[in-house]
């Protein structure tokens, strides 16, 4: 008989989704800082970069807590999205409204992150794991608060850079 699958086999599954996510946004933050031309932008994506070094250890520790080796499995959602990423980079160099859209690319990503922080931080809760809870807990938080933040600048500044004639 195949292999039963359940609700941790889901949380498995969906770990190593986000794993393998967060290393890929992980080298892709640096570019996003460079190709910036708002110093404020560089300096959010660059305190992200930062912030994603802590979420893969606390995802590692996650692993660690379910007694599983930290294993990432490609993730094409995550892929698609820093294409994106990429296309504002190649596609708007030196335009007025680069920082705009590498802003709502990231902005993208981190709803990503977000959707999938939400549901492991519920399935660590109902499975017990109450250590694990608390740490996607708080990558949940980080992700929602850059998320904020880059909304605020944007409206602050961005936007009205990239309508300049
Ligand atoms: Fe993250
Ligand atoms: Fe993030």
């Amino acid at each position: 008989m195949a292999e039963k699958k359940t609700l941790e086999t889901l949380f498995h599954d969906t770990l190593k989704d986000i794993y393998y996510a967060e290393r890929k946004i992980l080298k892709a933050l640096p570019k996003m800082a460079r190709g910036a031309s708002s110093s404020q932008l560089k300096a959010a994506f660059e305190k992200h970069r930062d912030q994603t070094e802590v979420h893969v250890e606390r995802l590692q520790q996650v692993f660690e807590i379910l007694g599983k080796r930290a294993q990432g499995k490609t993730c094409e959602a995550i892929e698609g999205l820093i294409a994106e990423g990429e296309e504002i980079l190649d596609g708007f160099k030196g335009q007025p409204a680069i920082d705009a859209g590498l802003a709502s690319a990231a902005q993208a990503v981190e709803h990503y992150e977000i959707a999938r922080y939400g549901t492991l931080a519920r399935w660590a809760g109902e499975l017990g794991l109450k250590d694990a809870q608390k740490l996607l807990a708080t990558t949940l938080q980080e992700e929602t608060a850059t998320d904020a933040a880059l909304t605020a600048l944007a409206e602050k500044t961005l936007n009205q850079s990239a309508m300049a004639a």
